[in-house]
């Protein structure tokens, strides 16, 4: 929802979800994030709001290896402030007096989309890379097959116009 972060008065409960979408999160990596129902806590501060926020997520993620469906799940809580940008000036000298970790974002704007605070902590819970299971074999190279249940003859023939390449491979290891 649009919250309109200056005007809030006293604390206050904020519910709202978001449907279910798609995260770009790389080039041919996207996760499937199921609807999220999220909790904010929004707390007036000097020249904005602060707010608590938490939901629980599930997202499918394809394996790095075989691009099989992996499902994410957890839970987070953050805090953020935000604060108008005319403030900043203002702000700085206050931090010097309170050291705090709390993120804080500066807005030109009066309202602030939750919705947006939500995706974004998604891009950086999400995993950059997942894996069906530890041991999974991937794809064939040469005909595509899963190499978790199928057992192509790819393997066993090899062009031989790599061979050269091969024993040098197996030079180096050794
Ligand atoms: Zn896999
Ligand atoms: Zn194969």
């Amino acid at each position: 929802m649009i919250l309109h972060y200056l005007k809030i008065e006293k604390p206050s409960i904020i519910y709202d979800s978001i449907q279910e979408q798609i995260l770009e999160l790389g080039y041919n990596y996207r996760a499937k994030v199921a609807p999220i129902n999220f909790e904010i806590k929004a707390t007036p501060i000097k020249k904005g709001c602060s707010l608590s926020c938490s939901f629980s997520y599930s997202a499918q993620l394809p394996c790095a290896r075989c691009l099989k469906d992996v499902t994410v799940e957890g839970d987070t809580f953050f805090i953020v402030e935000l604060k108008q940008k005319s403030s900043v000036a203002e702000i700085t000298e206050d931090a010097d007096v309170e050291d705090k970790e709390i993120d804080e974002i500066f807005l030109d704007e009066e309202t602030f989309d939750t919705k947006e605070l939500v995706t974004e902590q998604l891009f950086l819970l999400l995993p950059e890379k997942v894996l069906c299971k530890e041991d999974c074999k991937g794809l064939c190279p040469k005909c595509g097959s899963d190499r978790n249940t199928t057992v192509c003859k790819c393997g066993d023939s090899f062009d031989p116009r790599w061979e050269p390449l091969s024993k040098f491979k197996k030079t180096v290891k050794e």
